[in-house]
């Protein structure tokens, strides 16, 4: 799960992360009011967007008065913001985060990821701040430092002050830096996070650390422990269909192609994927029904993949272990009834219970093409979905 800018810098000033004066606006008006509580003669008007990339497509505004101020703000409101990295649709700007300017020496890059390969948190920083970690990789490889955490002591101070000086920061504020970076693995740390961007940190005129943006996503697994967190979701932020699919407790991920797939088990789904592609065809998402599907999962999972108006085919994918596919097949029957489906279908059954799966299918007396195998299956999907 992703969270805002501006509910990520909240949590990391808990674990005593320095971070610019600012407050939220809904309204032009409401922006103003927050420059004069702040104070100051500089502010900066932020979009709040699940998205990076905001300062190159207009969603940062740097103003001089509670004039401009309001001015940003009503620009940005209401609006749907197209950034590098939001895809084409973009983000709609429901909510602005108002901050006080600050006086910018130097801009540093500070990231915290998880490596699976190593099984450690990783921490990784750049004094190429400013600009993403992927452009950092290509035009200055040699500025990036990457720090394992040992688990089974976490993240030691001498590791931080590394860091801290391999960025080349001023030995006056060391020790803040230090701070800020142990703080940041903290957040990320007992929060869950998956992922921890600030970029940039900066290096103010006044030798002071301030994290003057802030990337946060979280391990969804880990929600059930941290309400808080969890309270932070914002909806008006995700794809529409993966919220529902969330809602209704499966596993869906949109994706830009005309077969729908209907799979159990996240491996099947990705190898159904590559067997779509493979065919010549393209996926138009990737859903898991999950091991124990019923008749009603299958139902729900149908109405998911229909909404979306690309789909030309559906394949319906089950290798049954725990589930059975005479339950499936009775899903699938009950689905095409209760949703009145015109598209063609493809079904590839195999596993528990296969022969009666089978029988029910050829008995119900709805329209649908069976696969012996999932190549066959793929191929029958993308022949389909091509002549519709
Ligand atoms: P994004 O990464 O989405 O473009 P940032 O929060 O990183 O958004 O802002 C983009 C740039 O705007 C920063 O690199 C920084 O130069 C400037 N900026 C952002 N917030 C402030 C602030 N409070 N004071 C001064 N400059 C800022
Ligand atoms: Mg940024």
């Amino acid at each position: 799960m992703d969270i805002h800018e501006y509910q990520a810098k909240e949590i990391l000033a808990k674990f005593g992360v320095p971070v610019p004066r600012g407050g939220l606006a809904y309204s032009p008006e409401q922006a103003a009011y927050r420059a004069r509580e702040i104070g100051g003669s500089v502010w900066v008007v932020k979009a709040q967007v699940h998205t990076g990339g905001r300062g190159k497509a207009g969603g940062v505004k740097v103003c001089k008065s509670e004039h401009e101020v309001e001015e940003a703000a009503d620009r940005m409101l209401g609006r749907k913001l197209v950034t590098h990295q939001s895809g084409p649709a973009g983000k709609m700007v429901n909510r602005l985060y108002i901050e006080g300017g600050v006086n910018i020496a130097k801009e540093f890059y500070l990231g915290f990821v998880l490596d699976r390969s190593l099984q450690r948190v990783i921490v990784i920083a750049s004094s190429e701040g400013g600009m993403d970690i992927e452009e950092i990789a290509e035009k200055n490889p040699d500025s990036i430092v990457r720090v394992p955490v040992e688990p089974a002591v976490g993240m030691q101070a001498f590791q931080a002050r590394e860091i801290a000086f391999a960025l080349g920061i001023p030995g006056a504020a060391v020790t803040e830096a230090a701070q800020t970076i142990l703080g940041c693995y903290r957040a990320f740390r007992d929060k869950d996070g998956t992922m921890l961007e600030i970029n940039p940190l900066v290096l103010t005129g006044e030798n002071h650390l301030v994290a003057l943006d802030a990337k946060m996503s979280f391990d969804d697994n880990a929600l059930f422990r941290h309400p808080d967190i969890s309270e932070l979701r914002d909806k008006s932020q995700e794809d529409p269909r993966e919220t529902q699919a969330a809602d209704r407790g499966l596993s869906y991920v949109g994706l830009d192609g005309d077969v729908g797939c209907i799979v159990n088990g996240a491996g099947l789904a990705m190898a159904t994927m590559d067997m779509i592609l493979l065919a010549g065809g393209a996926p138009a998402n990737f859903l898991d029904i999950g091991g124990g599907a019923t008749p009603d999962r299958v139902a729900k999972a149908f109405r998911l993949v229909t909404q979306d108006k690309n789909v030309k085919a559906i394949l319906v994918n089950i290798f049954a272990g725990i589930n059975r596919c005479d339950w499936v097949a009775q899903g699938v029957v009950k689905a095409v009834e209760m949703t009145d489906l015109k598209l063609p279908l493809i079904v590839r059954l195999a596993g528990t219970h296969v022969e009666e799966g089978r029988r029910i299918l050829a008995e119900s007396g709805i329209n649908v093409i069976t696969a012996a195998n999932l190549a066959e299956a793929a191929s029958k999907s993308v022949a389909a979905a091509k002549a519709a």
